[in-house]
């Protein structure tokens, strides 16, 4: 048996989504005529309170999209120095929008409002680029699925607010951060100008990411959309496995963040583990003893058929997902407990 732990991307549909894709009506996206990707862009602005959404094949092309809208050619947004957006969009933030970044060292991906006040640059200094977008990532991912508190989120919303900045979640994970914290969408979509969120990870799709947003900000977002070519035709198939998605796998995640829960708690009790970030969610991140080499124990999983990913500097990764069922999860914990990485 093959066991995936790398990411949770790396599920495949299940029957019950794949039958909804094959019944889906469809129609050309382009012309916005498919009506199973317009039920779920309805759907979905309705859950978070905003006028308009957009379905995007990645959360990549959504969240690059979302810079766009907020910003001009030259200008600079504000991130954790762990952001997606920062890190791991292929530099998109320049490519696509001429844009540089401010970075902040956060705690587990996440900052204070105080400290993204200070990472603008004042409006009236015109040697520096001017300041035109905060951007967060909840849950984050490379600060191991840690949900922000919304006390916070609102605390730097105040600060937007005072210097006119646009304010985009990264909400890639944000299912999770919902499930674990139990907050409302309508909350998030009270906060933010724009939200994107993610139906190919935790909730299992095979593709499909939607931007949310209001009137103002979204007009042009079609128009941007085409422009990265993520303009679709009979994109209902896809847009049907979100919605399947909506009805089945969103409060389920529970099922992935308690056996993430486990894996930290049998980790925590193995001498070659060095710390681990406090697990909220579905990603366990853990540093290795500086005497053992991560890549030894990802070799050592592997002959398990255990599939785990490093992120260097002794740091490793593990994400829990819907095709990790209860009999792998049984398997990994054993493996885990013997393991003896050198
Ligand atoms: C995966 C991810 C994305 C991008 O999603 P893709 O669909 O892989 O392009 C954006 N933000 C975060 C935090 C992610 O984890």
């Amino acid at each position: 048996m093959n066991i995936d732990l790398r990411s949770d991307t790396v599920t495949v549909p299940t029957s019950g989504m794949r039958e909804a894709m094959h019944f889906a009506a469809v129609g050309d996206d382009v012309y916005k005529e498919d009506e199973t990707v317009n039920l779920l862009e309805h759907r979905i602005a309705e859950l978070f309170g905003k006028k308009r959404a957009l379905f995007f094949p990645s959360g990549t092309m959504a969240n690059q999209a979302a810079i766009k809208l907020h910003t001009r050619p030259g200008e600079a947004l504000i991130c954790d120095k762990f952001g997606h957006v920062h890190n791991y969009e292929g530099g998109g933030i320049a490519f696509n929008s001429g844009v540089t970044t401010t970075l902040i060292d956060g705690h587990q991906g996440m900052f204070t409002a105080a400290q993204a006040e200070a990472a603008i640059h004042p409006p009236d200094f015109y040697h520096s680029p001017k300041t035109s977008l905060i951007t967060v990532e909840n849950t984050t991912n490379k600060g191991g699925g840690s949900c922000w508190d919304v006390d916070e989120l609102m605390a730097i919303r105040k600060v937007c607010n005072q210097y006119h900045l646009g304010y985009h979640l990264d909400g890639a994970r944000l299912w999770n951060a919902i499930v674990a914290t139990g907050e409302n969408a309508m909350t998030f979509g009270n906060i933010f100008d724009t939200i994107s969120v993610c139906l190919s990870k935790g909730l299992g799709c095979p593709v499909g990411s939607v931007l949310v947003g209001d009137d103002t900000i979204m007009e042009d977002a079609i128009r941007v959309r085409k422009v990265l070519g993520g303009g679709m035709r009979q994109v209902g198939i896809l847009a049907a496995a979100g919605l399947y998605a909506l009805d089945h796998h969103v409060e389920r995640l529970a099922q992935d963040h308690q056996k993430a829960k486990e894996i930290e708690g049998v980790l925590s009790s193995r001498s070659f583990v060095k710390n681990i970030v406090p697990v909220q969610t579905n990603i366990v991140i853990f540093e290795v003893n500086p005497d053992v080499n991560a890549n030894n124990l990802i070799g050592q999983l592997e002959n398990s058929n255990i599939r785990i990913s490093g992120m260097g500097q002794g740091k490793l990764r593990i994400v829990t997902h819907l095709d990790y069922t209860d009999e792998k999860h049984d398997i990994v914990l054993s493996t885990l407990k013997t393991v003896q990485p050198q």
